[in-house]
C-alpha cells in the first residue's frame, strides 16, 4: 500500500526572530465573537440558563487552575492571577442576575458583566487596570465553555509545538514557554510589531505576516526558517532532518563587540526593566543603550512619583557598574498612551503628541523623572547617558539638552526616529551630545507605514533603501560633529543587517540581549572596509528585497551560523 505525500509548499512572511525549526502545529483559536444581545426565546428554562454560566465558570477556573500549576516562572505567575479571577463570584454573580432578569442568553450575560467589571477596574486605575485585561480574558473563555468553542489563548496540546495564530497579543506572546513552544507563525503583525519584539527577546524563531497561515491546519509538520521569513508546509523528510540539525543558538555574547580587524562596535542591550537588565548584563552585553522607562508609567492614572523612580532607576543602573546605560525618557503617545500625558481624541496619535513632545505641556512629568535619572545616576557605578524619544527639531534637542543639564546631567542625547532629525542630524547634534537611532519609528515615518499593520509589512523594514539613506545621513551629520551614532531599533537585532549600519557609520548596536550572540558572531567574520562595501552595496539596490539577497550573499558566515 502506498500513502500520497503531500507535496512541499512554501509560504512567506517576515522573518523576525532568527533560527529554523521543525514542529507540529497547535493553532490558536480566536478569541470568541460578541454573542447576540437579543433576549432568550420566551418560555425558555432562565433558571437552567443561569445555572449554565456557574458551570461554565467552574470547568474554566478548574482548567486555569490545573493550567497554572504545570507551569513555572512568569506563566505560571499569570495563570494563576488568572485562575483567581475566573474564581471570583462577582461576575458569575453578575452574569445570572442578568440572564434572570434581561432574559439574555447567559454567553451575552457574561460578556456584558465582565465588561462591566473591567469598566470598574479600569476607572480606579494603577495596578487595577491592568486586571481589566485580565477579565476579558477570562470572559472569552467562560463565553467559549458556553458556546462550545475551543478555549481562547496560547493552547497546550501537552506536546513541543509551532503555533500558528491570526495574531498575538503582548500578553499572550509573555505567556509563551521557549522549551515548548518551537517556532511562532502569524498572519498578522509586522516586523517591528511589539509581537516580534517579543518573540526575539525569548529567542523563539518567528516569522509574522505570512499569507496562507490560517490554512495550516492543526496536527501538521512545518519547518518555519525566521531568518528568511519562510514556512514549509509538508517539509521533505531531507529538510527535516537538516533543520533536526541545526546547531542551538548561542545565549551568551562572550567577546566586545568587533570586526576582524578590530574596529570597535558596543554591542548593548534594550532593557525594560530592572529584571531585563539583570538578564542582559548575565547574557554578556557591554552595557544598555535603551532603558525604556514607559514600565513604571504604564496603566497608571498618575505618574510613579521621584522616589519610586529613583528605585527603579537605581536597579538597572546597578547591573552595569562602570558602563553605558543610556536610559530614554518617558515615550507615551500611539502605541503607548498614557492618560495623564496624552490626549484620547487626536485623529492621528502616531504622528500627534507623542515622545519628547508631551513635555511641552506637562513638563513637571519630565522634570521629575531627569531630576529621578540624576539622583540614581549620582549614587550608581554606572555611566548613564540620558535621551529624549521623538526630537524632529534643533530646537526641541537645545530645550531637552538643557533641561538635562539643569539636573547635572551631561550626556544628553536624542533619538532619532523622524526623517526630519535624521536628514539634519548634523544640526540637532550640535547640542545633543549623541544620537541613537530608533529604526522602529524612522521606518513607520519614512515610509509612512503603521508598524503595526501586517499589510503594510513589505514596507515597514529598515532594508528599505530610503531607511539605509536615512541612516546614512544621520551618521553624516554625526561625524561632521563627532558625535557617536548608534541604533537601538529592531534593525541592530538583524544579524545580516548588521554589518551593514556600522559600514554607515554606526558605533554601537543595541537588542534584545538574545540577538547579541549572533550580531557579534556575524560582525567577527567582515573587516570595516567588507561592512564599507556591504553598505554600498545594499545602497546601491533599488528594493528592500535586493538590498537584502546581496547582502546574504556576501556574507558566507550566515550559512555557517545557520542564520
Ligand atoms: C524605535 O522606534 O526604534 C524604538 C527603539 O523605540 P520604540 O520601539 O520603543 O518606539
Ligand atoms: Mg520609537
Amino acid at each position: 500500500m502506498t500513502t500520497a505525500v503531500a507535496a512541499a509548499l512554501t509560504l512567506r512572511g517576515f522573518g523576525v526572530s532568527p533560527g529554523r525549526r521543525v514542529g507540529v502545529v497547535a493553532r490558536m483559536p480566536d478569541a470568541p465573537p460578541a454573542p447576540s444581545p437579543e433576549p432568550v426565546a420566551p418560555g425558555s428554562d432562565l433558571g437552567a440558563a443561569a445555572a449554565a454560566v456557574d458551570h461554565a465558570a467552574a470547568q474554566v477556573r478548574d482548567a486555569l487552575a490545573r493550567a497554572a500549576e504545570a507551569a513555572t516562572g512568569e506563566a505560571a505567575d499569570i495563570l494563576a492571577v488568572t485562575a483567581a479571577m475566573a474564581a471570583d463570584p462577582s461576575l458569575a454573580d453578575e452574569a445570572r442576575r442578568r440572564v434572570l432578569e434581561t432574559r439574555v442568553s447567559p454567553a451575552r450575560a457574561v460578556w456584558d458583566a465582565a465588561e462591566l467589571v473591567a469598566e470598574q477596574l479600569r476607572g480606579l486605575g494603577g495596578m487595577f487596570a491592568d486586571r481589566a485585561r485580565d477579565v476579558q480574558d477570562v470572559r472569552d473563555r467562560i463565553v467559549a465553555e458556553l458556546l462550545g468553542l475551543r478555549a481562547p489563548g496560547v493552547p497546550d496540546p501537552g506536546h513541543p509545538f509551532v503555533l500558528v495564530a491570526r495574531d498575538l497579543a503582548p500578553a499572550d506572546t509573555a505567556r509563551l514557554d521557549p522549551s515548548t513552544v518551537r517556532a511562532i507563525v502569524t498572519a498578522g503583525g509586522g516586523p517591528t510589531a511589539h509581537t516580534a519584539i517579543l518573540a526575539r527577546s525569548l529567542g523563539i524563531p518567528c516569522v509574522v505576516a505570512v499569507g496562507g497561515a490560517l490554512d495550516i491546519v492543526d496536527g501538521e509538520t512545518v519547518l518555519v526558517d525566521g531568518s528568511t521569513g519562510e514556512v514549509v508546509r509538508h517539509p521533505s523528510a531531507e529538510a527535516i532532518e537538516r533543520a533536526s540539525h541545526a546547531r542551538p543558538r548561542p545565549t551568551r555574547l562572550e567577546h566586545p563587540g568587533a570586526t576582524a580587524d578590530g574596529h570597535h562596535v558596543a554591542l548593548l542591550a534594550n532593557v525594560g526593566d530592572p529584571a531585563g537588565a539583570v538578564a542582559a548584563a548575565d547574557a554578556g552585553a557591554e552595557g544598555v543603550g535603551l532603558f525604556r522607562t514607559e514600565f513604571g508609567f504604564l496603566g497608571r492614572t498618575a505618574p510613579p512619583g521621584i522616589a519610586e523612580q529613583v528605585a527603579a532607576y537605581t536597579r538597572v543602573f546597578a547591573a552595569f557598574p562602570g558602563r553605558r546605560v543610556v536610559i530614554r525618557t518617558l515615550d507615551a503617545g500611539a502605541d503607548k498612551p498614557l492618560p495623564f500625558v496624552t490626549a484620547d481624541d487626536e485623529p492621528n496619535p502616531a504622528l500627534g503628541v507623542r515622545g519628547l513632545r508631551t513635555s511641552w505641556s506637562h513638563p513637571q512629568v519630565l522634570d521629575d523623572q531627569l531630576a529621578a535619572i540624576a539622583q540614581a545616576a549620582a549614587s550608581s557605578e554606572a555611566e548613564v547617558w540620558v535621551m529624549a524619544p521623538m526630537v524632529a527639531t534643533a530646537d526641541e534637542a537645545d530645550a531637552f539638552v538643557d533641561r538635562c543639564s539643569a539636573h547635572g546631567l551631561a550626556q544628553a542625547g536624542i533619538m532619532v526616529e523622524v526623517p526630519a532629525a535624521a536628514l539634519r542630524a548634523g544640526d540637532l547634534l550640535e547640542s545633543a551630545r549623541f544620537a541613537s537611532l530608533g529604526t522602529n519609528d524612522l521606518t513607520q515615518y519614512a515610509m509612512a507605514a503603521d508598524r503595526e499593520l501586517a499589510g503594510l509589512a513589505q514596507l515597514s523594514t529598515p532594508w528599505q533603501p530610503a531607511v539605509l539613506s536615512l541612516v546614512r545621513l544621520a551618521c553624516a551629520g554625526g561625524s561632521a560633529r563627532d558625535r557617536p551614532v548608534g541604533v537601538c531599533g529592531e534593525a541592530a537585532a538583524d544579524p545580516v543587517l548588521a554589518p551593514v549600519l556600522v559600514g554607515l557609520g554606526v558605533s554601537s548596536l543595541s537588542m534584545t540581549a538574545r540577538a547579541l550572540p549572533d550580531v557579534g558572531a556575524v560582525l567577527a567574520s567582515v573587516t570595516l572596509d567588507e561592512c564599507r562595501a556591504l553598505a554600498a552595496l545594499a545602497l546601491a539596490q533599488r528594493t528592500a528585497d535586493g538590498a537584502r539577497s546581496a547582502v546574504r550573499a556576501g556574507l558566507p558566515v550566515l550559512d555557517e551560523l545557520g542564520l
